[in-house]
């Protein structure tokens, strides 16, 4: 596909590619271990593309807000790396897949040193909770919330707080693998205080465009889509970005990649931030999971998508 139809191809063909798409949310359902999530409507499907260049397109449910839930490790990691440097972060997280559920606690106790393998599954995300900088809980996410409202220039960006209440209420696996890092000493500070910061953070809410501005920070190495400035070290982004290709969808991340072929994130509540580097950020919401916990329709868009403009990377 040559670049310069591209975008005149997907102006057109998406509205048809995702009603497509959106048939088959149900093979789906929306994540209920939260109970909160179980609200959100099971058919919904959009998307936002924002290119490097400024244009925009949107479809379908792109305004629809939705919790960044598991979406948000990514940036929470990149301002680990930025607090505390390479070493810092890989001393307390590893750099392997677990080809185990994103909740799983398995390897914590199966493999000497009992820290997690990577840190976009819960309990790596957990102990990236911790490695913020920040003298109190209140202040690493003041800070977490300032670096969110920095890379989407939305200083609104707030909190959805029934979703942060009802995850907290019901998060006893987490705790579980909190206790676990805590025993392991991967965690120094208290748990609930640790977990405070990481269920607020999967609570931040947005819409399908917040998260392809997101992407497209990524998919730019860093800078700012408007004034070139560095928002993260190149080298940052590219631990984050290799994380997305290896982990980024779960344990579907292999299918992922031979499928689509790009770095990318999911959420349980549904969405999906993937880039095209150096040219898109993508941002898609389908509440309807499968049961690796990505979006069924939204993957099924990024597949139709990535296979009609040849975007795999590999
Ligand atoms: N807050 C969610 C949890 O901890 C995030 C998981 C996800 O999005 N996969 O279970």
């Amino acid at each position: 596909m040559l670049t310069t139809n591209e975008w005149d191809l997907l102006s057109q063909r998406l509205p048809a590619w995702l009603e497509d798409s959106r048939r088959e949310a149900a093979h789906g359902s929306p994540a209920s271990y939260i109970p909160e999530l179980a609200h959100a409507p099971a058919d919904a499907l959009g998307i936002t593309i924002a290119a490097a260049d400024g244009r925009e397109l949107a479809f379908g449910d792109s305004g629809l807000p939705f919790t960044l839930q598991s979406i948000s490790k990514v940036f929470t990691l990149l301002l680990a790396l930025m607090d505390q440097g390479e070493e810092g972060v890989f001393r307390k997280v590893g750099m392997e897949p677990t080809g185990d559920d994103f909740n799983s606690m398995l390897k914590l106790e199966l493999v000497e040193p009992g820290i997690p393998f990577n840190p976009l599954i819960n309990a790596g995300a957990i102990a990236i909770s911790s490695l913020i900088r920040g003298r109190t809980p209140a202040e690493k996410s003041e800070r977490i919330l300032a670096f969110f409202r920095e890379l989407t220039g939305d200083l609104n960006l707030g909190y959805n707080e029934q979703v942060r209440a009802s995850e907290a209420a019901t998060a006893h696996r987490n705790r579980s693998l909190a206790y676990f890092l805590k025993d392991n000493r991967v965690l120094e500070e208290e748990v609930e205080e640790v977990l405070d910061v990481y269920f607020r953070h999967c609570s931040i809410e947005g819409t399908c465009r917040h998260i392809a501005r997101l992407a497209l920070v990524l998919a730019l190495n860093g800078k700012d889509p408007d004034t070139g400035r560095e928002l993260v070290p190149r080298r940052y982004v590219q631990i984050a970005k290799s994380f997305m290709i290896s982990c980024g969808m779960y344990n579907a991340s292999g299918e992922f990649a031979i499928k689509v072929g790009l770095p990318a994130k999911s959420g349980v509540a549904g969405g999906i931030l993937a880039l095209v580097p150096g040219r898109y950020g993508i941002g898609v919401v389908g509440p309807a999971l499968n049961d690796k916990g990505n979006s069924v329709a939204g993957v099924h868009l990024l597949q139709t998508m990535s296979a009609a403009c040849d975007w795999s990377i590999f």
